[in-house]
């Protein structure tokens, strides 16, 4: 038996890939070492595991989750496929390319399910602090058991962090935005459209939160939205109701001005302004110390702390690939575990880590980005067993949606698109997204019972 002890923080999709690469050795008939999940919240699925609080939890512990309702995928389902667990195996019949929230946590749940993962973790702990042993060679990892309120230690060989880096808000600054009279909220404590019928929004950003919040505030209801970009636009054609200026410069009162000259008075502010990566339980020599971009310097193969490669940080990148980059480092970090996969001096890893780096410098477009994390899978792809899936045609259609967006920013999640693990083509969903104002799984999935009840309906009128 391999005695070594492997410690996980997380057990977002992240974390869940550590848990699941090791049970697929386990499943063939491989010793594995002793491994303990810690997870701050009650439940499992990181960020997919919706939560109505904001500010903190029940326990006092800030709030993780920034998800909300009515939350649907943003990307194609056929771009993070599990190629070891597909769509059809879980739901056992086609469904659309971009389904909402509770979907995709049914299906993440659906492959850990199949194994015991869930008796290593530890919910409603939270790790507190680490400490590092230059001699023993050893992780002290501190540990709150939120539910008993106590608090221990527990020592590790190897130490994954899987915490997550969407969760902390970057909340900056603008004059006079301590006058505003309304509602000043970041997107991590957004939680629905519903509140926001009929106001004007004003929303501070221009990338993923800005364009999502602000299309479902549109759609469930608001009066008027404006995006205030810092650098670049989101630049498609907005449908009347949302519109974008440039940064603006300050309040007065609940008057906004903008560095073109525009002013106007708004209800209520939302600062779609990204996230910190924050680890306030890692010490500094420890800390991953980066902005959100797609490869995080001091990390070889973008898993590795180049410092102490017995220190893994997982899903620390920027995303357009998700569940399936998160399973290739899961396994690429599990074979350097169990001793199969070695890694070469910290000089070559550092001059490895400077060719990324140098190329992420220069990308530019949105195709660029995608392909610059293409290749990053293609090569942890190369470092384990994890199965191999067509990278390329996923890349396609990673591009193929960018355009869709900018097709028509409200439409493109009925676009369909077919798997790379099963050549499955997506269905349709049985309502246009737009008219779509439910996002639970049952409606989602049970579309026959759904099409009955609306022609029942529509014959009774
Ligand atoms: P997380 O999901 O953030 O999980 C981290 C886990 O670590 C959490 O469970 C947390 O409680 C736990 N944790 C943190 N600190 C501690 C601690 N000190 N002790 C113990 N436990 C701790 N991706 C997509 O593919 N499609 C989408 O449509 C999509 N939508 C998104 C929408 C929003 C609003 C956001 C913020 C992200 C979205 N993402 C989406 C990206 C999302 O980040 C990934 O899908 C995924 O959740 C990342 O997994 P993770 O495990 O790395 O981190
Ligand atoms: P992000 O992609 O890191 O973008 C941060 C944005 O904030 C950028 O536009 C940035 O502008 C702007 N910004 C930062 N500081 C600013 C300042 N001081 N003033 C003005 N603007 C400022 O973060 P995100 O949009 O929150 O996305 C995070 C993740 O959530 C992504 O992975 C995304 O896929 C996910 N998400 C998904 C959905 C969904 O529909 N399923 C919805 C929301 C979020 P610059 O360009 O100038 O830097
Ligand atoms: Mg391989």
């Amino acid at each position: 038996m391999n005695n070594k002890r492997i410690g996980i923080i997380g057990s977002g999709p992240s974390g869940l890939a550590q848990l699941r690469a090791f049970e697929a050795l386990k499943d063939k008939g491989v010793d594995v070492p002793e491994i303990v999940c810690f997870e701050k919240q009650s439940n499992w699925g990181g960020m997919w595991n919706y939560t109505w609080r904001t500010g903190v939890g029940k326990y006092g512990e800030p709030i993780h989750g920034s998800m909300y309702k009515y939350l649907w995928s943003n990307g194609p389902k056929e771009c993070l496929e599990f190629s070891d667990y597909s769509f059809d195996e879980h739901f056992e019949k086609p469904i659309s390319s971009y389904p909402p929230r509770p979907v995709l946590f049914d299906y993440i749940q659906g492959r850990i399910k199949k194994s015991k993962a869930r008796d290593y973790i530890r919910f409603d702990t939270t790790a507190r602090w680490v400490e590092y042993n230059e001699e023993t060679k050893k992780f002290t990892v501190h540990l709150d058991d939120l539910k008993i309120d106590k608090t221990y230690s527990e020592e590790f060989d190897y130490l994954v962090v899987a915490s997550g880096h969407f969760s902390t808000p970057n909340m900056p600054y603008f004059k006079g935005i301590e006058n505003f009279p309304g509602n000043v909220i970041h997107a991590h404590d957004f939680r629905g459209a519903d509140q926001f019928k009929d106001q004007n929004l004003l929303l501070i950003g221009s990338s993923y939160s800005a364009e999502d919040i602000g299309v479902q505030c549109y759609k469930h209801g608001a009066n008027s939205v404006t995006l205030s970009y810092r650098s670049n636009p989101i630049g498609v054609d907005w449908p009347e109701g949302i519109k974008e200026l440039p940064l603006l410069t300050h309040f007065e009162e609940d008057t906004a001005f903008f560095k073109d000259g525009t002013t106007e008075k708004y209800d209520a502010v939302i600062m779609c302004t990204g996230y910190q990566h924050k680890f306030p339980f890692l010490p500094d020599e420890l800390r991953l110390k980066t902005k959100n971009n797609l490869y995080p310097d001091q990390l070889y193969k973008g898993i590795f702390y180049n410092d102490l490669p017995e220190l893994i940080y997982l899903g620390m990148q920027d995303q357009y690939y998700t569940f399936n980059m998160f399973d290739t480092q899961a396994w690429a970090a599990r074979d350097y575990i169990m001793g199969k996969l070695d890694l070469p001096t910290k000089a070559e890893r550092r001059v490895d880590m400077d060719k990324w780096l140098e190329r992420n410098e220069a990308l530019e477009t949105g195709a660029d980005h995608v392909d610059f994390q293409t290749d990053y899978i293609k090569d942890l792809l190369s470092l384990s067993d994890y199965p191999d899936f067509n990278v390329d045609k996923v890349s396609e259609i990673f591009k193929q949606w960018l355009r869709d967006k900018e097709e028509n920013i409200l439409t493109y999640r009925d676009k369909t698109y077919k798997s790379v693990v099963t050549g499955t083509m997506a269905a349709d969903h049985h309502t246009d997204w737009m008219d779509e104002l439910d996002d639970s799984k049952e409606r989602y999935l049970f579309e026959e019972e759904v099409k009955e009840e609306e022609e029942f309906v529509s014959d009774r009128l």
